[in-house]
């Protein structure tokens, strides 16, 4: 699984609340879960979207951006 080009993962913060279901998802530890909220660590995510389907409220996207 390769990462898309010119995109990043991103987590909502107005959006999360913390409840941690993606931390466990993510095949390669991309994800901590820090004061109630999911931080990545977007260089190691792989955009596999595994973790995308498990957020209840839609925090999770991968949109069009370069690299910070
Ligand atoms: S998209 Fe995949 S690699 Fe990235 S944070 Fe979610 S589960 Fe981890
Ligand atoms: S599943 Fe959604 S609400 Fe839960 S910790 Fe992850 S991003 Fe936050």
């Amino acid at each position: 699984m390769s990462r898309i080009p010119n995109h990043l993962f991103i987590v909502d913060d107005d959006l999360c609340y913390g409840c941690g279901a993606c931390i466990a998802l993510c095949p390669v530890d991309a994800l901590t879960l820090e004061a109630l909220l999911a931080i990545v660590d977007e260089p190691t995510c792989t955009h596999c979207e595994h973790c995308i389907p498990a957020c209840p409220v839609f925090a999770l996207e991968i949109i069009p951006g370069a690299p910070s």
